[in-house]
């Protein structure tokens, strides 16, 4: 909705947009922007082959993204590739692309499963990769019912994993998860069960305990208490063909949030003159990114560049056909990639890309 909103803004402002479009190459020389260069995504199915256009600009605004793609278990919507890769290419700073937020999350639909899907004490379960062998898998850690049930209960709110929170707080859940995953397992969460046979509200620990009375949903299966706590929550599966009243919801300990990227001043310029990088494809938003910044940080960042280009005297543009030698030789080499692979049949690109996100 936020984006329809941002888009309305943008056509209200008669600001034309060239759609289906993806940056392969920033074009630079001497360490100034001075264009990017394009797939046409339309055109390039259309036509069977490789189609290309050449944006002229002095300043560019990069608002990609994560670089979503390069996981195996992710939470980001399909086909987020991002422009990191091409922006450290074109020489373009990092600064703490090592930091990631990944937390439980379901795949079909992709949704992070935070809050009341955590709080209403869902039981977790694991089978082989053919859905056979269904083991609580927590069960061989935790004796402690009311402990385990205390760290589902928190991971609601304690969502993504947290290194200071691994060796006795709830992240040690997502390294749960995440072993199970690796040992060729799949982990469900299950609304139908509760996680041990019995629950005692009153014997919970005050911050589970407490929450789950003041919200009077100290009964039932866990459906029932997300149903009564978060009624949208359930609809939003629903909506996606998920009935959490009978139907397990497969998770993964999914990437959710690059909290490093490209590093910026304090007008969101790369070391690129002309260059800017807002929203989390900056390097903005520190190692602890707390929960509901990414958004804001995003406009904030769009309008500090905005508000520094408008201050500039505008730079000419350059000229098509004048190119400098060393922009010509950017867009050549695109374009000779992009007959190579496309030369080399059968295509291996997706074979590849999958062997990386799963090494
Ligand atoms: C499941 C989930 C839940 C979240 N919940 C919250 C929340 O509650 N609150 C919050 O603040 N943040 C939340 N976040 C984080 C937040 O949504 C993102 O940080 C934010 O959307 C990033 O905005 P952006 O404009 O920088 O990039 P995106 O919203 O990622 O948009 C990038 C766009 O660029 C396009 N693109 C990528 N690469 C290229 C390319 N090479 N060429 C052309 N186009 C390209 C993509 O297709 C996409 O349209 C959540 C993230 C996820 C995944």
């Amino acid at each position: 909705m936020m984006t329809e909103a941002l888009e309305q803004a943008v056509l209200q402002h008669k600001t034309p947009i060239f759609d289906h479009m993806q940056a392969v190459r920033f074009l630079v020389c001497q360490d100034k922007i001075l264009g990017l260069l394009c797939l046409d995504l339309v055109k390039t199915q259309r036509e069977s082959r490789a189609s290309f256009v050449v944006f002229l600009c002095a300043n560019l605004i990069c608002a990609t993204g994560g670089p979503a793609g390069i996981y195996y278990d992710s939470v980001y919507p399909h086909g987020h590739y991002g422009s990191s890769g091409i922006a450290l290419e074109a020489g373009a700073a990092g600064k703490n692309l090592t930091e990631w937020q990944y937390g439980l999350a379901s795949l079909h639909p992709r949704w992070n499963v935070s809050g009341t899907y955590m709080q209403s004490l869902p039981r977790f379960f694991s089978t082989s990769s053919d859905g056979s062998d269904e083991r609580d898998f927590l069960l061989d850690i935790f004796t402690d019912p009311n402990e385990l049930l205390l760290k589902i209960f928190l991971k609601g709110y304690q969502w993504p994993f947290d290194a200071r929170k691994a060796r006795d707080g709830s992240s040690l859940l997502d390294i749960l998860v995440f072993q199970e995953t690796q040992k060729g397992r799949r982990v469900f969460l299950d609304y139908r069960q509760n996680p041990v046979s019995h629950i005692d509200f009153s014997a919970l620990p005050f911050e589970a305990g407490d929450y789950l009375s003041r919200a009077g949903a100290c009964f039932g299966t866990p459906y029932e208490r997300l149903a009564h706590m978060n009624r949208p929550a359930v609809d939003f599966y629903l909506d996606k063909g998920v009935d959490l009243k009978t139907t397990p919801l497969e998770i993964a300990l999914c990437a959710q949030h690059c909290n490093g990227g490209l590093s910026v001043n304090h007008w969101w310029q790369t070391r690129i003159q002309g260059l800017f990088c807002i929203g989390e494809a900056s390097g903005t938003h520190g190692v602890y990114r707390p929960g509901g910044t990414a958004l804001n940080a995003g406009q904030a960042g769009a309008l500090r560049a905005a508000q520094y280009i408008a201050a500039q005297t505008p730079c000419p543009l350059p000229v098509p056909g004048q190119l400098p030698e060393t922009v010509r030789s950017q867009i050549e080499e695109i374009l000779l990639l992009a007959n190579q692979t496309l030369g080399s049949l059968p295509e291996n690109v997706t074979e590849l890309i999958d062997s990386a996100k799963n090494a």
